[in-house]
């Protein structure tokens, strides 16, 4: 379903990315949704892949608008 939330689609909850201004999800042909932090690719203390769910981060930022 298109209007699903893209979140659900997670094997298991996001935690703190959920709130991040820096997660990007996708999802694989398969119907797989894995969960990539953007962050990662200037900041080296984050995993590009971190592992979920996400309780700590130190390059948490809320995320703004909707
Ligand atoms: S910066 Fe941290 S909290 Fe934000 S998306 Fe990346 S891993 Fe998650």
């Amino acid at each position: 379903m298109d209007d699903a939330d893209p979140w659900d689609g997670l094997a298991v909850p996001a935690g703190l990315c959920r709130y991040c201004e820096h997660p990007s999800l996708n999802r694989t042909r398969r119907g797989v949704t894995y969960m990539r932090c953007t962050r990662a690719g200037w900041d080296e203390r984050i995993p590009r892949y971190p592992g979920l769910p996400v309780a700590e981060c130190v390059g948490f930022e809320p995320r703004t608008g909707s």
